[in-house]
């Protein structure tokens, strides 16, 4: 194990130089505390639990410290926003504080997000605040949790310095990692700004060190726009198997290594809605739930553009093709597993279209329908969700599809609810959960923030004393609206 000072880097982002990167440095807040750390993410560093409470932890994450021998540094990139290209965006608030290597040769970014002005600020403060840090930590570490690619949240921190969004609310930092921070943002800069020479540097950089087996290709950019399109649309099907709605699918949100990233007023679905909105000020819908895989192709549309002088657009349009078969096969497959279903039948998609149709329909809760269907055998779980849905007769017809279905199930039930609990999980990332965290959190208590965390590290099992956080949302709870003021 190691300590916060004892550290190796690798500043391969860093390298770049100037063009790529402002060198400068946080502004500290004041009277800083820490207000939540994951341990998970202390590992990936080789830090041991105990450096949660580390002081120098507490400085680097509150702008105070950082490491002498890496300079923080804001990256510039651009990217379109709602549709629109905004030429210069850039890390506004964030500073690539250093770049790790860990004993077992993984390189993790460390970012610190809220650490204050940079070039990068236009109108902004260059700060966060606590919900919107606090909300991000969670969403990190649960998604970690269900196996969707994510970055990391390694802690956040408050302090006393005031900032103003609706209301006056305090500068608090999210200390993030990721293996990269580079968005399809940083492509569209360097060519939309015709330069070319940087734009080759940032694929070097991007095919050497994030996609070294896309360099053996014939066309090496082609095979990493493959590798991207895979990437994202493997994980916006998880997006959509597990009901998460991004909110801000914008192309500086978009990572190039197809993690979820970069998180705004992002939501879980509670009781399933296909045309759910998330964002507040989204007034279009275009980031809807059910437009996600939609705009995750016209982002790889948007990143393919910057391709264009590299490789035929016949050749980018036909490796981008492939993203709709991608997309659908891996949500499958997921969605197979929630249900239950052993191998695969033609009429799969269909049985899982007709059922989500139905939920939403009927309001029925997303996370704990799939929980209880593995719950008791099929049958009789099926028996009991039933009560849910308004339209029995048609829920009726479904059931007895899905029981012709699994008619060649040969498990024993103990199997089933084994193999079905440990893709589906009983405890959700509930807005209103969240919530209430983040208003004791304001008010100065971290237990219930700490205690939801630790609830969610384990999503999957059921926990002793814990049956309030596997609850459905009061009513209260349903209809949050998240502003994304952050
Ligand atoms: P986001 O919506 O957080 O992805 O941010 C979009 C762009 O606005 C990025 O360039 C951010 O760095 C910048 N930004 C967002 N909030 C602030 C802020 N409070 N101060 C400065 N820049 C910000
Ligand atoms: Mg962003």
């Amino acid at each position: 194990m190691k300590s916060l000072d004892t550290l190796k880097f690798n500043p391969r982002f860093a390298d770049l130089g100037n063009v790529f990167s402002a060198p400068i440095k946080p502004t500290a807040v004041e009277q800083a505390k820490m207000v939540i750390c994951s341990t998970d993410a202390l590992a990936l560093l080789d830090l041991p639990p105990s450096a949660a409470d580390d002081p120098l932890l507490l400085q680097l994450a509150s702008g105070t410290w950082h490491w002498p021998q890496h300079e923080p540094r804001a990256m510039v990139y651009s990217g379109h926003q709602f549709g629109g290209y905004t030429p210069r965006l850039g890390d506004g608030r964030g500073l690539l504080l250093g770049e790790v290597l860990n004993t077992a040769g993984e390189h993790w970014d460390v970012h610190l997000k809220g650490a204050g002005l940079t070039p990068f600020s236009r109108t902004g403060d260059g700060r966060a605040v606590l919900r919107s840090s606090i909300r991000e930590f969670l969403a990190s570490e649960y998604l970690h949790k269900l196996g969707i690619p994510t970055s990391r949240a390694l802690c956040v921190t408050d302090s006393e310095t005031i900032v103003w969004r609706e209301q006056r609310e305090t500068a608090a930092m999210l200390l993030r990692l990721s293996p990269s921070h580079i968005r399809f943002g940083h492509f569209e800069y360097f060519y939309y700004n015709k330069q070319y020479g940087e734009l080759e540097r940032l694929h070097q950089h991007v095919l050497n060190d994030l996609y070294p087996e896309c360099l053996t290709a014939a066309e090496p950019l082609a095979a990493l726009l493959t590798e991207v399109v895979k990437r994202t649309a493997e994980t916006i099907a998880l997006w959509q198997a597990y009901g998460f709605c991004h909110g801000v699918m914008n192309t500086d949100n978009m990572s190039i290594l197809g993690l979820t990233f970069d998180f705004g007023p992002y939501a879980f679905l509670d009781d399933f809605k296909h045309n759910h909105i998330c964002n507040h000020s989204d007034n279009r819908g275009r980031y809807a739930f059910n437009q996600q895989v939609a705009m995750g192709y016209w982002n790889l549309t948007a990143f393919a553009e910057t391709l264009t002088r590299y490789v035929s657009i016949e050749r980018l349009q036909e490796i981008l093709d492939g993203y709709a078969d991608i997309q659908q096969q891996a949500y499958l497959k997921a969605m197979r597993a929630r249900l239950g279903l052993i191998g695969e039948h033609e009429a799969d998609a269909l049985l899982i279209d007709q059922l989500l149709v139905q939920m939403d329909q009927s309001g029925v809760d997303y996370t704990l329908f799939f929980r209880n269907l593995g719950d008791l055998p099929a049958a009789q779980a099926l028996e009991k969700l039933r009560d849910e849905f308004v339209n029995r007769a048609a829920f009726d017809e479904w059931v007895s599809e899905f029981m012709a279905r699994i008619a060649n199930d040969t498990r024993t039930q103990e199997q089933r609810r084994e193999e079905m609990h440990a893709v589906n999980p009983l405890y959700m990332l509930r807005n209103y959960l969240i919530q209430i965290a983040i208003e004791a959190a304001e008010d100065g208590d971290y237990a219930p923030l700490h205690k939801l965390h630790q609830v969610l590290s384990l999503p999957f099992t059921e926990q002793e004393g814990c049956a309030e956080y596997a609850e459905r949302p009061p009513q209260w709870g349903k209809h949050l609206s998240i502003s994304c003021s952050s």
